[in-house]
C-alpha cells in the first residue's frame, strides 16, 4: 500500500501495509455485508513493540484480524480487515496487540468516519441521511455528536460586553412553556449557550453560575420586546443597558438594528434544525446540534 493510495483512503497509520498474505492477489475485495456491497480491504499491521513493563523486545505471538468500518470509497462501505500483529514479553509473559493509530481502542470505526459525522452534523442534514450515508447507525451518530460535548463547555467567568437573549420555540419536551433561550455574542455573533428554560426562577439560576466580574462586564443586553425578564437583568447585569424596542433601536443606531437582524436568523436557523433534528428527545443532544451548526469559535476537524 504506498502513500498515495494511503492518502486517497485517509490512512495515516505509517505502519500499515498490504497483507503479505493476499501480496499475489488482489488485497480489495468486493462483498455482501449486511444486504449492501462492501470493499473488504486486508491489510497487515505489524512494528517492533517494547514491554511496557520491563522494556524487552517482545516476540510475535500470532495475529488477530479486526474489521474497522472506514470513510467509504466509490460509493461503497470500505472494511478494512486489518490482522494485527499479537506479542509475548520473553521476560515477563505480558501480552499486547499491535494498535491501529487511526481507530480508538476497542472503535468499530475509524476516527475519519467519526470526523466526518462531526462535520455533517454540523449541516442541515437529517440524521437517518447522515447514517445512510456513511454506514453508520444512528448510535454513532448520536455518540460522535456527544463526544464534542467539552468543545462547547461554558467559560462562566466570561461574557461578553454586548449580549443577547433571543427565544425561540424548542417545543414541550425541553422546556414547561415549549420556549427556549439562545445567549448570543452581539459583537461577533457567535452563539455563547442555550437555555433550556426562560422564566425568572432559571434564569436567574443559570446566570448566577457566571461570576459577578463575568456579569459586571456586560454593557448592553438586546432583548425581545415586552420581555418580562427585564427587571431580572438589572439585577444580575448592574451595568448593562437594556435594548429592547427594535424600531426605537432603528432610529437610534442602524448598527444596532443589525445585530437584531442578525439573532433573528440564528432563530431562522434553530427553527431549520428543528425540522431536521425532530426527535431530538433528549436537550444535551438538541443542544449540541445547534451549537455545532451555527457560527462558533470551535474547529473540530484536523486537515
Ligand atoms: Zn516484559
Amino acid at each position: 500500500m504506498d502513500n498515495n493510495i494511503k492518502l486517497l483512503l485517509g490512512i495515516t497509520d505509517p505502519n500499515l501495509t498490504i497483507d503479505p498474505k493476499y501480496q499475489y492477489t488482489s488485497y480489495i475485495e468486493e462483498k455482501i455485508i449486511k444486504n449492501s456491497k462492501a470493499l473488504l480491504c486486508h491489510l497487515y499491521l505489524s512494528y517492533p513493540m517494547y514491554c511496557p513493563n520491563c522494556k524487552t523486545l517482545m516476540l510475535h505471538n500470532g495475529t488477530k484480524v479486526v474489521n474497522n468500518v472506514h470513510l467509504s470509497s466509490a460509493g461503497k462501505k470500505l472494511v478494512l480487515s486489518i490482522r494485527k500483529q499479537k506479542y509475548l514479553c520473553p521476560e515477563c509473559k505480558k501480552t499486547a496487540t499491535a494498535k491501529f493509530k487511526d481507530t480508538n481502542y476497542h472503535d468499530h470505526f475509524s476516527n475519519a468516519v467519526k470526523a466526518k459525522l462531526v462535520r455533517d452534523l454540523s449541516l442541515s442534514r437529517p440524521m437517518c441521511e447522515i447514517a445512510a450515508d456513511s454506514f453508520t447507525s444512528s448510535n454513532t451518530i448520536i455518540r460522535s455528536l456527544e463526544s464534542v460535548e467539552n468543545n462547547f463547555k461554558v467559560n462562566r467567568n466570561w461574557l461578553p460586553s454586548h449580549l443577547s437573549l433571543d427565544d425561540f420555540k424548542s417545543g414541550k419536551r425541553f422546556s414547561s412553556s415549549g420556549m427556549s433561550m439562545c445567549l448570543i455574542n452581539a459583537v461577533n455573533h457567535r452563539i455563547i449557550d442555550i437555555i433550556p428554560e426562560r422564566n425568572n426562577k432559571f434564569l436567574r439560576n443559570y446566570f448566577i453560575q457566571y461570576s459577578y466580574k463575568a456579569r459586571l462586564s456586560v454593557m448592553t443586553i438586546t432583548v425581545d420586546l415586552y420581555a418580562p425578564y427585564r427587571s431580572l437583568i438589572k439585577e444580575l447585569f448592574p451595568n448593562a443597558f437594556i435594548i429592547a424596542d427594535k424600531f426605537h433601536v432603528v432610529t437610534q443606531a442602524y448598527t444596532a438594528m443589525n445585530k437584531i437582524r442578525i439573532i433573528e436568523g440564528v432563530n431562522n436557523h434553530i427553527k431549520v434544525i428543528k425540522r431536521i433534528a425532530y426527535g431530538y428527545n433528549n436537550f444535551k443532544h438538541f443542544r449540541l446540534r445547534i451549537l455545532i451548526s451555527l457560527k462558533n469559535n470551535v474547529i473540530f476537524f484536523s486537515t
